[in-house]
């Protein structure tokens, strides 16, 4: 077979393109397929403040941007598409995205986490409609309007104290009465005189796909069984992710949540797959750690086909 790559890289996040960037310089003219969202959580940021390197920070798009340049200069090749099917057990490995099969001698899976939704139809109506999973793309759209935000922890706690620039009142909606969330970002919320927060409670319905907007949710309190309407503008969701490893489910040791297991950091169960940045984290999840462990596994890659006297 002589159309075998010597290295792909799933998913174009931080994590991705640094890897990229390193297996490009390494000469092992890396193919990085995009996925479904090309650029990562960064793309859906703002200002990113704590990435060493800009004293004045970065916008999350540029910072991506920077690093695909950086990579295909290099000589990274980039591939627009979503994977769909993997075997990971076979020799050269086999990538499915779409119609189109890419083998190749060592792979890079660096395809991330994505935000967690409710699952209730309406609320999937209402995406984009008042319904959002980041507060910092979508919290302007709402100046001046009643917002709620669903969870409880770290996530959920930013994403209030961000939106009280813009809300009128930010209501906070968690599931329990004990909080995931550190003490101090719980402090912080509980603290802000612009922040309700009912706990106990679900959400069974956003109101109201029929006019394409949301009107108001319909809310249970679990402890009594109390179900009434929350009038809002708009349901931002903090409610924590998912890892992007279906193709790869079965095959690859992974937590119970989905997350690919390391060891020495980026190592999987499989010899000459390995897993970078939030994927396989989902304890930092920071940008500067998934960049970290993306040059890792690409200094690893280049170690296993050493290794195999190439
Ligand atoms: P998380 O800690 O897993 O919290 C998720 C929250 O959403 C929990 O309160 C959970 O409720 C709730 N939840 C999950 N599924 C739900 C559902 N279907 N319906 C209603 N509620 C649901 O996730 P995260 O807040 O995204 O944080 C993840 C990690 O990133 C943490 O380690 C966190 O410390 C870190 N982080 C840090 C910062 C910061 O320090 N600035 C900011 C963001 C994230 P239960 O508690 O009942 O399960």
């Amino acid at each position: 077979m002589n159309n075998v790559r010597k290295t792909v890289i799933i998913g174009s996040g931080c994590s991705g393109w640094t890897a990229a960037v390193y297996t490009a310089r390494a000469n092992l003219k890396p193919v990085v397929i995009t996925g479904h969202e090309p650029g990562g959580q960064l793309s859906l940021t703002t200002l990113v403040e704590n990435f060493p390197g800009f004293p004045e920070g970065i916008q999350g798009p540029d910072l991506t941007e920077n690093m695909r340049k950086q990579a295909l200069r290099f000589g990274a090749e980039e591939k627009h598409g979503v994977v769909t099917a993997a075997d990971l057990k076979k020799q050269p490995i086999e990538i499915s995205v779409g119609q189109e099969i890419i083998y190749t001698e060592t792979l890079i899976i660096a395809s991330g986490a994505s935000a967690r939704w409710l699952g209730l139809p309406s609320e999937q109506a209402l995406i984009g409609h008042g319904v959002s999973s980041c507060a910092t793309c979508d919290g302007f759209f709402f100046s001046g309007k009643p917002i709620t935000v669903i969870g409880g922890g770290d996530s959920a706690m930013e994403e209030a104290l961000f939106l009280t620039r813009f809300a009128s009142s930010v209501t906070m909606i968690h599931r329990r009465d004990q909080f995931r969330a550190s003490k101090i970002m719980l402090e912080r919320a509980r603290a802000h005189p612009n922040i309700q927060m009912i706990t106990d409670t679900i959400v069974e319905e956003v109101q109201d796909p029929t006019k394409k907007e949301v009107t108001g949710l319909k809310l249970r309190n679990l402890k009594t069984g109390t179900v009434y309407d929350h009038p809002t503008s708009a349901m931002f969701l903090g409610i924590g992710h998912i890892p992007n490893t279906k193709p790869f489910l079965g095959q690859i040791d992974t937590d119970v949540d989905g997350y690919i297991k390391t060891r020495d950091n980026v190592f999987t169960n499989i010899p000459g797959v390995f897993a970078s940045g939030d994927v396989q984290d989902r304890r930092y999840r920071q940008a500067i750690t998934a960049a970290g462990t993306g040059c890792m596994a690409a200094l690893e890659v280049e170690k296993y086909l050493e290794a195999k006297g190439e």
